[in-house]
């Protein structure tokens, strides 16, 4: 069920309880800033999410209220798990559902990095 982008951080939303280690993931990199961890439903031969520690429901309140130091170590840990994923020759693809038009149905921001296969041109 896409979720409402302008809804409260709801900090019981599934990947704040991977965040706090309530539910197990399978964790491939974390650190100050950033968890991520594999797909439970991979849409790739490698599907993972990368999410900010902090409390945001999706991009657009994390562009807006980030600090600049969340959002580069953001940004940095996504490459950083592209490269050690073994992506960057072939090619991937770093995707972010924002809001009920976008299709976002868990609302803490995660980025999703597919790769492993031809992706195929995507717009729109
Ligand atoms: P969204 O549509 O962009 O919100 O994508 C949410 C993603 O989270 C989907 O690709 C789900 O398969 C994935 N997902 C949901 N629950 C879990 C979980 O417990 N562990 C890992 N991934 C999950």
């Amino acid at each position: 069920m896409p979720i409402d982008p302008t809804q409260p951080y709801d900090d019981a939303n599934i990947f704040a309880k991977i965040l706090r280690g309530e539910i197990p993931a399978n964790r491939v990199y974390e650190d100050e800033w950033t968890l991520a961890f594999h797909d439970i439903a991979p849409q790739a031969p490698v599907h993972i999410l990368v999410v900010p520690k902090g409390n945001y429901v999706s991009w657009d309140d994390f562009s807006a209220k980030a600090s600049d130091a969340e959002i580069a170590g953001f940004a940095r840990a996504i490459g950083h798990v592209a490269r050690e994923a073994g992506l960057v020759e072939a090619g991937y693809r770093v995707l972010y559902n924002i809001g009920r038009n976008g299709g976002q149905e868990v609302p803490h921001l995660h980025a999703h990095i597919f790769g492993g296969r031809p992706l195929g041109r995507m717009v729109g």
